[in-house]
């Protein structure tokens, strides 16, 4: 690509930020559209976040992604926040803005529409959902706006799942979120086919060889297993969901779609569902 005067900046922030695939969503669908922009992994020490917004808005860069660990504590120096990114308490999008930068959140309407790609419907279903982190919470928020009929959250340790639970019961008014402890899907009705979304970092590269629950009497209940992790691209949790004769996906669909709404919001376009699969086979090569 040419670059010159007029070229956009978009970037990322995060610490670190070594192995990141966002470059390759955000360069092919610049080139794709023919959009003078370009996106660069931009490594943040720790401290230096404050300067590193206020410096991204000086340069009049376009937008930003933010990954961890700031995705929290980068509500501080925004000018605005979308409802959703502060429900959540987490963003990782910023769009410029007169004065300075929106956050929003898009890895959860991301995994929504990896859902939806799959073929995957939340609406009126019973859904397990394996660990209590960030991404477990925000998990939990996007299937009761979404209309999950139950939501069943296990955990190691019980009183993290017992502070989403409670934070879901009280959003919904009712109660419809349930904590265990990672044994509980013992006394789940067995006879029911359950989503299950595995949101803990356990079965990431390098530990390829373990799940959070290895029991085959778990994924018997299973009719979708949905893992979070996408390095590597077929994980333990998934070989066990497949091996009990479910369907199972990695989080790479959730990677690519929490990108491409970014992109989506810093030049007011939508990308259609042929060019979001393009994007997703370059993001497989490059896994791979
Ligand atoms: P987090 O806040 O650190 O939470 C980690 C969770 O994993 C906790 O529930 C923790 O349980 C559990 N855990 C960790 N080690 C465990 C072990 N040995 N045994 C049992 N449980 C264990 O992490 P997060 O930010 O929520 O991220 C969770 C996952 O989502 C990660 O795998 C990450 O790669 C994935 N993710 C994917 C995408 C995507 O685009 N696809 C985006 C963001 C995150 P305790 O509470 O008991 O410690």
């Amino acid at each position: 690509m040419n670059i010159n005067a007029k070229t956009k900046v978009c970037g990322l922030i995060g610490y670190p930020i070594g192995h990141t695939m966002s470059p390759v969503i955000h360069n092919y669908l610049a080139a794709k559209y023919g959009h003078n922009l370009v996106y660069v992994p931009l490594q943040v020490e720790t401290g230096k976040l404050e300067a590193a917004v206020k410096g991204a808005d000086a340069y009049n860069f376009l937008g930003m992604n933010v990954t961890v660990p700031y995705k929290a504590e980068v509500l501080n120096y925004l000018t605005a926040i979308d409802p959703l990114a502060e429900s959540i308490g987490a963003v990782n999008t910023l769009v410029r803005t007169e004065g300075g930068y929106k956050g929003y959140n898009t890895d959860m309407p991301g995994l929504y529409r990896a859902m939806l790609s799959d073929g995957i419907e939340i609406e009126d279903r019973e859904v397990i959902i394996l660990g209590a982190g960030g991404v477990a919470r925000a998990v939990a928020i996007l299937l009761l706006q979404k209309k999950a009929k139950k939501i069943h959250i296990m955990n190691r340790t019980i009183e993290k799942a017992r502070m989403i639970a409670d934070e879901i019961n009280q959003k919904a008014g009712k109660d419809i979120c349930t904590a265990y402890e990672l044994e509980g899907y013992k006394k789940l009705d067995k006879s029911c086919k359950y989503l299950a979304v595995q949101a803990t970092n356990v079965g990431m590269y390098p530990e390829t060889d373990k799940a959070v629950i290895e029991d085959m009497e778990f994924y018997q209940m299973i009719e979708y297993g949905y893992d979070l992790i996408y390095n590597p691209a077929q994980t333990k949790f998934m070989q066990c969901v497949k091996n009990a004769g479910g369907k199972s996906f990695n989080g790479l669909k959730m990677l690519l779609y929490q990108g491409i709404i970014a992109y989506e919001l810093w030049n007011n376009i939508s990308t259609t569902e042929e060019t979001a699969l393009e994007v997703y086979e370059k993001l497989k090569k490059e896994l791979a």
